[in-house]
């Protein structure tokens, strides 16, 4: 489906059906299988070289999903891999060769960063990090032998939003590629490819998924890379199984939907937290006075559920006093789900070209799908046992 002619709600509901049967269902179905039969040498000849021999390259199921996703972030292709980790691992190893220059942004993922400092390392590739405040600044970093620019906007846990038309027109004046990690943008809030991202790497896992349920991963490139990306996916073998891009296919049609309630919940309970004595800053772009605002506004269409919140300083025990005793919000590690989560999270011991200074503690919030007047209640009991903690210290 054309992405000019029709708004992303109207390619949620529309794309990536299969429309060659007749009495076909609505959403593609499970398609398992590792076997693929041909009834004769020549028909079995007329696969060669497709992806179209053999259960690990894809099936309707994946297909559906793929396209589905291309058409709603513009990409020319798209391979869906078990985790969203191994998007960006597959990304990067896809672009790069012993000798070349990597430049990552300081406020990236944790564990994109681990596989920079131990595997990329390993295999001859250097990186370096930059400020993710740089825009057209980073060309003092390209060196001869930097091939790819990471960018992730906004970073995990600090939510820096980065310049990345800026970044962009610098790495490809420099002949290097541009791999944005967008599982907060979306493939409905950012549009990577009208905005020089060469290569767009989400964590499925997240909204596109949307139930908790699934881990997966999307790779989207340009048609100039994608032979390249879609060669070393296939070498290594990646595949995600029929059941899990049903899952994700079914969650995706409501994606609009869910984050359109994600950022109204969020905003009614960034605006909640503004006025609690203990909040010192809320880190989500989408709120005015926040970090990154004006880019956010000019480059995202919308916002998602998840922000940070730093709190003045306070004691540890105090803090936790306030997260064991939720009754709505659940602590885990990951977000985009329909449920609420809270986390305590601390990126100092991430950066390394930038410095995370703060007083007190970072919360990171995802606001899930829930009446937002009873998330309010769960979060203000959570400050008054954290009062409660301050309060007895203070008057011993
Ligand atoms: C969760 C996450 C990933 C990794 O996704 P998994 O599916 O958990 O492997 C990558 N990037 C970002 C920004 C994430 O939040």
């Amino acid at each position: 489906m054309d992405r000019k002619k029709f708004h992303s709600e109207t390619l949620l509901a529309h794309s990536g059906r299969i429309h060659d049967q007749v009495g076909g269902t609505v959403n593609t179905p499970v398609y398992r299988g590792s076997t693929l039969l041909f009834p004769t040498v020549d028909d079995l000849k007329s696969v060669y070289g497709t992806l179209n021999t053999y259960g690990r390259h894809g099936n309707p199921t994946t297909r559906s999903l793929e396209k589905a996703l291309c058409e709603l972030e513009g990409a020319f292709g798209a391979m869906l891999t078990p985790s969203g980790l191994t998007a960006v691992t597959t990304s990067l190893m896809a672009t790069l060769k012993p000798g070349d220059h990597l430049l990552m942004t300081d406020s990236v993922y944790d564990p994109t960063r681990a596989f920079c400092d131990e595997t990329l390392a390993r295999f001859g590739v250097e990186t370096t990090y930059y400020d993710p405040g740089l825009g057209a600044d980073i060309s003092h970093l390209i060196r001869d032998n930097t091939r790819v620019v990471f960018v992730e906007s906004p970073g995990s846990l600090t939510f820096d939003i980065q310049d990345i038309p800026a970044i962009a027109k610098v790495a490809h004046a420099h002949d290097a590629l541009v791999i944005l990690d967008n599982t907060w943008g979306t493939p409905v809030n950012f549009a990577s490819f009208q905005h020089g991202v060469d290569i767009s790497v989400h964590a499925a896992t997240k909204y596109i998924v949307g139930h908790s349920d699934v881990l997966m991963g999307v790779i989207m490139t340009t048609e100039a890379l994608y032979g390249q990306v879609r060669g070393y996916y296939k070498q290594i073998g990646l595949t995600v199984s029929a059941d899990d891009a049903y899952l994700a296919l079914r969650g995706l049609r409501t994606l609009s939907t869910r984050l359109e309630r994600h950022q109204r919940n969020a905003m009614i309970i960034a605006d909640w937290l503004h006025g609690q004595p203990e909040v010192a800053q809320i880190l989500y772009p989408a709120l005015p006075d926040a970090p990154g605002h004006d880019l956010w506004k000019r480059d995202f269409t919308g916002a998602c559920g998840l922000f940070g919140v730093r709190l003045h300083e306070t004691s540890e025990t105090a803090v936790h006093a306030m997260l064991d005793g939720m009754e709505l919000f659940g602590m885990g590690f990951s977000w985009g789900g329909f449920e609420s989560l809270i986390l305590l999270t601390n990126p100092a011991p991430h950066r390394t070209a930038t410095r995370w200074e703060s007083n007190g503690p970072l919360l990171r919030l995802h606001i899930g799908l829930e009446n937002p007047e009873d998330l309010i209640a769960d979060l203000n009991s959570g400050f008054e046992r954290l009062r409660k903690v301050i309060n007895i210290r203070t008057s011993k």
